[in-house]
């Protein structure tokens, strides 16, 4: 470990990996017939997960990780070699996680500096292993063997100075349990808290009598398990100095050292134990505007159509005046209707021909309801109360179920040339809500129930 040449050795594996995979692999999937949907759920369950080994071994080559990026992109929105497809959605919305509306895939660059932070997490763990006592006797650790000391080589790249680099972030992601086979260094370690005592309370570090002890020798055990801090100073306090005695007193009286050896506890996970995915996601906090997850990914519609709906989410589809923004020249005029521009919103929402849609939805549910005005906020609020199970499964696969029969009726008209009367149009949305509604075989729908279901004012 730590030689250049297994980074070397990384690079050519990394690379014949790439060879293999976009020669054999793509070429035969990009010959099936595949859905963005389908092609997401291939990515995750091959592609990202192929440099993992790799990944958790070394620092993943800068060049490596972007042309993997790429391949993942390139496939998912379907590019051949002669034909490059747009790119709907940035990439970073691509990364988020489901809740902020992304798909969940990752950013290699800190999904491998999560993969490696993992050693830092067995160092103190393993103490006995072989790897650990090679690398302290490299680069010798630090009082209680929570790390190395810092690795100073200026030249080189070793593995473990990278490694090492992420210690700090890492370290504060953790706290120190506190046991009673000496390791942890009172004032200087950081135990209790985010803070070294030291820094904390400088003026009774001046004065402390061991500024170098250990938590557990200043922990005065006593029969029955319980026990009390004693530190001792080397001169009684002044009395402007009570008041931080008072502070510090009340800051470590909330820990107790306990019976067993030091150990760290993974802050940010319920359990304590280290999560490369928890420190992952901790690495990508995000505040960005509430998402629909449920409604786009939680209901029973098929998977292609739940992947338009979060395209559609993000106004992201192909309509004209998306078209127009990315440089196409035409004239914008929704074919549905020709009146109105085409967007996003106004070709799922608010069109004349849509409507049609929504109506006949409201009223076969008996729901009144106000169309919000864009599909974001339409699917956010899209939940409904005290229905019974069947019906509101039903529910929950409308809107994608709408969009989708009107964006194919959009297309027919602009590619094929050919148009659907309003009554059929109702037909192809209700026979496609029942055959969605079939596919979920514990509603046992046929024909007439989904009509019951529905209610009968529903006239087509
Ligand atoms: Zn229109």
């Amino acid at each position: 470990m730590g030689v250049c040449k297994c980074e070397l050795r990384c690079m050519s594996v990394c690379k014949s990996e790439l060879r293999r995979l976009s020669k054999r692999k793509l070429a035969m999937w990009k010959k099936q017939y595949l859905s963005k949907g389908g092609r997401l759920t291939l990515i995750k369950s091959t592609l990202s997960n192929l440099p993992i080994y790799f990944m958790s071994l070394f620092v993943i080559p800068r060049k490596v990780r972007l042309r993997l990026e790429k391949i993942q992109r390139e496939f998912l929105w379907g590019d051949m070699e002669e034909r490059r497809k747009i790119h709907l959605v940035r990439w970073e919305v691509i990364c988020k996680d489901k809740r902020h509306g992304g798909l969940g895939l990752r950013y290699l660059k800190d999904f491998n500096h999560a993969l490696l932070r993992k050693w830092l997490w067995r160092f103190p763990i393993e103490r006995e292993s072989f790897w650990r006592r090679v690398i302290v006797g490299k680069f010798g650790e630090v009082q209680g063997g929570w790390t190395t000391r810092e690795v100073r080589e200026s030249y080189g790249t070793g593995l473990w100075k990278d490694i090492r680099k992420g210690w700090e972030e890492f370290f504060l992601r953790t706290r120190i349990h506190i046991g009673n086979e000496r390791q942890t260094r009172f004032w200087w370690d950081m135990w209790v808290g985010d803070s070294k005592l030291k820094d904390l309370f400088p003026l009774l570090f001046r004065i402390a009598a061991n500024n170098s002890a250990i938590v557990a020798d200043l922990w005065g055990r006593q029969e029955g398990g319980g026990g009390g801090w004693e530190v001792h100073f080397r001169r009684p306090f002044q009395d402007w100095e009570l008041e931080e005695v008072n502070r510090f007193l009340g800051y470590i009286s909330a820990v107790r050292v306990q019976e067993g050896e030091d150990f760290l506890v993974w802050k940010i996970e319920r359990k304590g134990t280290f999560k490369v995915n928890s420190y992952y996601r901790s690495l990508k906090e995000d505040n960005s505007p509430l998402f629909p997850e449920k409604e786009v990914w939680g209901s029973y519609a098929p998977l292609r159509t739940r992947f338009f709906a979060w395209e559609a989410v993000w106004g992201k589809i192909s309509t004209i005046d998306m078209l127009m923004r990315r440089g196409w020249s035409m004239a914008n005029r929704c074919n549905l209707c020709k009146e109105n521009e085409e967007t996003a919103n106004h070709i799922l929402i608010h069109c004349g021909k849509t409507r049609d849609l929504w109506n006949l939805l409201f009223s076969s549910f008996g729901v009144v309801w106000v169309l919000p005005d864009s599909v974001r906020n339409l699917l956010v609020e899209w939940k409904m109360k005290g229905m019974g199970k069947k019906r509101s499964v039903v529910w929950k696969m409308t809107p994608i179920c709408l969009f989708w029969c009107i964006w194919g009726e959009r297309n027919r008209r602009t590619f094929l040339k050919e148009e659907m009367t309003n009554t059929s149009l109702r037909k192809l949305f209700l026979r496609s809500l029942l055959e969605w509604s079939q596919q979920f075989v514990d509603l046992d729908l046929d024909y007439l129930s989904f009509r019951n279901l529905l209610g009968d004012r529903v006239v087509v």
